[in-house]
C-alpha cells in the first residue's frame, strides 16, 4: 500500500475549519465538497490516459482522455456519500458504485448491509470514498471485495487517516502485491481513542454530515 499525505496549505487551512467543534452542518458539507475535489486532483494523478490529437483554430495538438474502461468510484455509506459531489465533479464521466458498511460500536468490527457493484471490475481503476480510516476494518473489507472482483487498482480518499488504520491496510494489501492499493488523506492523526474514533479528528464524519440517526 502506497500512502499519499496531501499536505497542502489549502487542505490543511479547510481540514481545520471542518475539525472544528463550532462548525455547523451546512459549512461542513461544503469543506468536505471542497477537501474531495483537492484530494481527488492528487489521487487522479495516475489515473489512465490515451493520447489524443485535437484540431485547434491555430494547428494541431497532442493531447490525452481518459482510458476505458472509465474508472469506478465507490463511496461507502453512510458518511462517504458526502464526498461523493465533489469528486463526480472531477471525473463526471465515471461510473458510481456503492457499498454500505456499519461498524459495531462495542466490537469495532465493520459488517456489510448494501452492495452495488459491477459483478466484473477487471482492469478496473477505482476510488473508494470514505472521510476516517479509522481502525481501517471497513476498508480493508471494501478492498477485498473490489480485488476479488478483478479491480486493478484501489485508491481510498480519506480525509483524514489515523497511523492504527494506515498500517493494518498496509499488512492486508503489502506494496508490490496483486492489487495496487494507495490511500490519500488530507492528514494523519495522532491514534484512535478506546471508542475507535480519530484523535483529535473531528468526531462522527456522518453525524456532522447528516446529523445524529
Ligand atoms: N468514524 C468517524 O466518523 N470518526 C472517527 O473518528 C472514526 C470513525
Amino acid at each position: 500500500m502506497r500512502t499519499l499525505l496531501a499536505d497542502h496549505p489549502l487542505v490543511m487551512h479547510k481540514l481545520s475549519l471542518l475539525r472544528d467543534i463550532a462548525t455547523d452542518t451546512a459549512t461542513f458539507r461544503t469543506l468536505t465538497d471542497e477537501l474531495v475535489t483537492l484530494l481527488a486532483y492528487e489521487a487522479t494523478r495516475e489515473v489512465r490516459v490515451t493520447d489524443v490529437t485535437v484540431q485547434t483554430p491555430v494547428g494541431t495538438a497532442k493531447g490525452a482522455k481518459l482510458a476505458q474502461p472509465v474508472p469506478l468510484i465507490v463511496p461507502v455509506l453512510r458518511a462517504g456519500i458526502g464526498m461523493l459531489d465533489g469528486m463526480t465533479r472531477l471525473l463526471p464521466m465515471a461510473d458510481v458504485g456503492f457499498v454500505g458498511m456499519v461498524r459495531d460500536e462495542e466490537s469495532l468490527v465493520a459488517s456489510t448491509y448494501a452492495n452495488r457493484l459491477p459483478a466484473d471490475l477487471t482492469g478496473r481503476e477505482v476510488f473508494v470514498l470514505d472521510p476516517m480510516l479509522a481502525t481501517g476494518g471497513t476498508l480493508a473489507t471494501v478492498i477485498g471485495m473490489l480485488g476479488g472482483r478483478g479491480a486493478a487498482s484501489v485508491t481510498a480518499i480519506c480525509l483524514l487517516a489515523a497511523p492504527e488504520g494506515l498500517r493494518r491496510i498496509d499488512k492486508a494489501f503489502p506494496d508490490g502485491g496483486v492489487l495496487d492499493v494507495r490511500v490519500v488523506t488530507g492528514a494523519v492523526d495522532e491514534r484512535l481513542n478506546d471508542k475507535g474514533y480519530i484523535v483529535p479528528g473531528l468526531g462522527d464524519a456522518g453525524d456532522r454530515l447528516f446529523g445524529a440517526i
